[in-house]
């Protein structure tokens, strides 16, 4: 067993059943009180015009946040001309204090969880459970990242003949552009930049539309940490400034995490490019399934599962969306979680009683509604929660569902919110159930609950899913724990978080000198 542990730690969670520390915690985190009123496209440095629009938080569908300046497309441009120049100075920084810059970020971040949480909650919709979670993801990208910037671009000397010395080290790119979603709008924000970054890269990074403000207040303790005004330019827009940047002929990479659809534009719009052929780090979507034996502890079964699909509102790439549970024990399988669900709260996100916020958008919300719509009159519905009346009643809601689907086949696309689909299978049919997750083509995220080894070893050499997890929820991959990424439809790896990452974002070069 080899445990592989670079010299940092993860950072610290709260107990939340802790009365006074989750007192402490409230107290702090005012969503009322937001740390930034304005996110506009920065670049070398200086803040840039944009058009303005409110940004209003999903809770309640009227409290304006902020202000966003989107940025139009030849802002776009400019930001990526800005960051050609940064690159010159930025890849000349050594790695030691690349690295270093790294960690100050994530003490800054440490200083202002409070505020970021706050935001995460009023732009976003993100739960106190989720919102720390989410600092502390962001925080680990940091310190880890900065370990593995000190591990990864160490200066090698090859061996070879005598007379002859090979040096094999790495440096940057040029411009990476870092396109990330709302779901995460903090850690996989930070996650991106800060690897491109620690590989001697200069950076475009491109907030989701929904969550601008988040992205412009990650900007400016990163800068205030030590990162060049030129090495790191923000750009807040939509689909065609993330076009504009992408296609533009000064860019050597792009990381996203998005959609599967997005993701294939962006290869397309890649490849499409004269001038040299450059890589896409892309970790999209996800059908992520569990498969439930007789075996399984329904409790424990019902308990992962209710966390699985309905935490942050079923708004993660890696929650659970297909249940494939064995007919023996399905009944009491799938009332159990029904029970489960009836006890979930809906509400205020900053309040530590609410179970699930918002889903991000109206537009988020009618999809999820036209889903189920649908499946109520072509499959089983067994389960609707309810949404949140009074003064939230104007929020972007979507409750629970649970669906009971005919067959596995029924479920083609991923549906990206709080709805459970659920499967019976007949014990001789776990290849065929596995085959129906292959089939699916995506690989992101699998549950196995089965107490019999062979089962979930046999389940996680016939899928090439990215990350297996048995007898536990399928959610909150850690970092460095639990390298998180997928194959497939789900993506081109590598996994975040994980030891293969940074050396992606940049480039070998071998210096051999006849000495
Ligand atoms: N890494 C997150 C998790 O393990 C999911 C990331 C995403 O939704 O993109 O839950």
């Amino acid at each position: 067993v080899d445990l592989y542990r670079p010299r940092r730690a993860n950072s610290r969670g709260l107990e939340f059943g802790h009365r006074a520390a989750l007192a402490a915690l409230v107290k702090g985190v005012d969503a009322t009180a937001v740390p930034v009123a304005d996110a506009r496209p920065v670049a070398g440095g200086k803040a840039l015009q944009g058009t303005a629009r409110p940004v209003v938080s999903p809770v309640d569908g009227k409290t304006v946040v902020g202000t966003v300046h989107e940025a139009a497309p030849d802002t776009a441009d400019a930001a990526v001309e800005a960051a050609a120049k940064g690159f010159a100075a930025w890849s000349r920084v050594v790695p030691e204090e690349r690295a270093r810059i790294l960690e100050r970020i994530a003490d800054a971040y440490e200083d202002k969880q409070d505020d970021l949480m706050a935001l995460l909650a009023a732009e976003g919709g993100r739960t106190l459970v989720d919102g720390l979670a989410e600092v502390r993801e962001a925080i680990d990208f940091c310190r880890y990242y900065g370990a593995e910037t000190r591990r990864v671009f160490v200066e090698k000397v090859m061996p070879g003949p005598t007379g002859e010395e090979n040096r094999y080290r790495h440096r940057g790119r040029g411009v990476f552009v870092c396109i990330s979603p709302w779901n995460f709008p903090l850690a996989i924000f930070t996650g991106q930049i800060v690897a491109a970054l620690a590989a001697g890269n200069a950076v475009v990074a491109k907030p989701a539309e929904q969550t601008p403000l988040v992205g412009a207040f990650a900007v400016r303790l990163m800068h205030e940490a030590g990162i060049p005004g030129e090495a790191l330019q923000i750009v807040p827009g939509d689909g065609a400034v993330g076009a504009r940047l992408v296609g533009h002929r000064r860019v050597a990479g792009v990381a996203f995490t998005g959609s599967t659809e997005t993701g294939g534009k962006i290869n397309r719009a890649l490849a499409a490019k004269d001038g040299p052929i450059v890589p896409l780090i892309a970790e999209t979507g996800g059908i992520n399934s569990m498969i439930v034996d007789a075996t399984a502890l329904p409790e424990q079964v019902a308990d992962d599962v209710v966390m699985s699909a309905f935490r942050s509102a079923g708004q993660r790439c890696s929650a659970l969306r297909l249940l494939l549970v064995q007919e023996d024990v399905a009944d009491k399988v799938i009332d159990m979680i029904c029970g489960a669900a009836r006890e979930l709260t809906l509400g205020d996100p900053a309040d530590p009683a609410t179970d699930i916020g918002p889903v991000i958008d109206a537009e988020a919300r009618d999809r999820l509604a036209a889903h189920v719509a649908r499946m109520e009159t072509e499959q089983t519905v067994r389960f609707s929660g309810a949404t949140p009346d009074g003064p939230l009643a104007g929020g972007t809601w979507f409750a629970p569902h649970v669906v009971e689907l005919e067959s596995a086949a029924d479920l083609t696309e991923e549906i990206f919110g709080p709805v459970l689909h659920v499967v019976r299978w007949k014990a001789r049919d776990l290849d065929a159930v596995i085959d129906r997750i292959g089939a699916t083509g995506y690989g992101l995220t699998l549950g196995v609950h089965s107490r019999i080894d062979a089962v979930h070893r046999k389940v996680a050499d016939r899928l090439p899913v990215g990350n297996v997890y048995v007898n536990r929820n399928i959610i909150g991959a850690v970092v460095g724990t639990q390298p998180f990424g997928g194959s497939g439809l789900s993506g081109t790896g590598p996994k975040a978080g994980g030891p293969d990452y940074l050396a992606r974002f940049a480039q070998e070069q071998v210096v051999s000198i006849n000495t």
